[in-house]
């Protein structure tokens, strides 16, 4: 049985982070998506919101295990067995951040082997940073996000 992490902020989730999920869910035994506690940026929803938002998105889904954690991934990963770290690719810019972090992260464990999707070319452009940008301005997201951030993003825009 293989297990993988996909470990990000999730600042808010959008379609791009899920599209990489349900990939994921096609080929392992089990996807943990990890809501990463304090990432070293700026947030808009606090971890307990991240955390809802995107269980929300996976209730239904067995095979998708959703947990928030804190301290260094690779640590995280043994913890729970995960033999496989997930992240994903969008445009060039993304290649050598993601690069230094699956070095970084091989030398620490080279146990656990970080496995990269190439994004889906409707999401390439998708961030959280986006989403966040557009939806505080009035923008229309419902293209980018679940149901549930929709409306959550909304109600920090009237808050
Ligand atoms: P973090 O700040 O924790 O890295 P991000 O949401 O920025 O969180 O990214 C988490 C992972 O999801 C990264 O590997 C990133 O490349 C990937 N990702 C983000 N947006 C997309 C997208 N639109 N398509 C595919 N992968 C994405």
């Amino acid at each position: 049985m293989i297990k993988a992490l996909f470990p990000a902020s999730f600042d808010p989730i959008h379609n791009g982070h899920i599209d990489i999920i349900n990939r994921a869910a096609q080929i392992f035994d089990e996807v943990v998506v990890g809501v990463y506690d304090l990432p070293d940026k700026d947030l808009l929803f606090s971890l307990d919101e991240r955390f809802k938002l995107v269980q929300e998105c996976f209730n239904d889904r067995s095979m998708i295990t959703v947990v928030t954690y804190s301290g260094l991934t690779v640590d995280y990963c043994r913890e729970i067995n995960a033999k496989v770290i997930l992240r994903g690719l969008r445009v060039f810019s993304d290649f050598e951040y993601e690069f230094r972090l699956a070095l970084s992260n091989s030398e620490l464990a080279p146990d656990i082997e970080t496995l990269s999707f190439i994004t889906n070319k409707e999401h390439s452009f998708l961030s959280s940073s986006t989403v966040r940008e557009i939806a505080l301005l009035g923008g229309d997201v419902s293209g980018m996000v679940p149901d549930n951030v929709l409306k959550a993003l909304k109600d920090k825009r009237n808050s």
